[in-house]
């Protein structure tokens, strides 16, 4: 068999997580620590971090491709660019967290022309703007 299939995580479950997570990542989950988004990093671990589930999993519809607006002057790996989890690319995001401080983790793969990245970034409560 392969591997398990990802839990459907709605907006409102990753809220929670957000609004439930620690101010800042521990010792164990610094190497992927980045308030904006980064790639990820090719020389840590991945052991530290469990898939918690995804907003969007193969079979369904297209999410939508509209971007998550910014304010001027933000850009999209900023870490003050804010989140909506029902825009792109956070609509097709996985969340995963630390093992060892639940620290949330976005992560979403770009594939770009001739490139495939592999991104992070923390998942921050404060950055989120759904519903507000
Ligand atoms: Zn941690």
């Amino acid at each position: 068999m392969s591997t398990q299939p990802l839990r459907r995580l709605s907006a409102a479950e990753a809220t929670e997580l957000a609004l439930s997570a620690p101010g800042s990542a521990c010792n164990q989950c610094r190497a992927f620590s980045s308030p904006g988004w980064s790639s990820f990093p090719a020389t840590a671990s991945a052991e530290v971090l469990q898939a918690v589930g995804a907003l969007w999993l193969p079979g369904d519809d297209e999410p939508t491709q509209e971007e998550t607006p910014r304010p001027t002057g933000v850009d999209e790996w900023s870490a003050a660019a804010p989140i909506s989890l029902s825009r792109r690319p956070y609509n097709r995001c996985e969340i995963w967290s630390c093992r060892h401080c639940r620290l949330p983790f976005l992560r979403y793969t770009e594939y770009g022309g001739y490139y495939v990245d592999s991104r992070i970034r923390e998942l921050h409560a404060e950055r989120l703007v759904d519903g507000i």
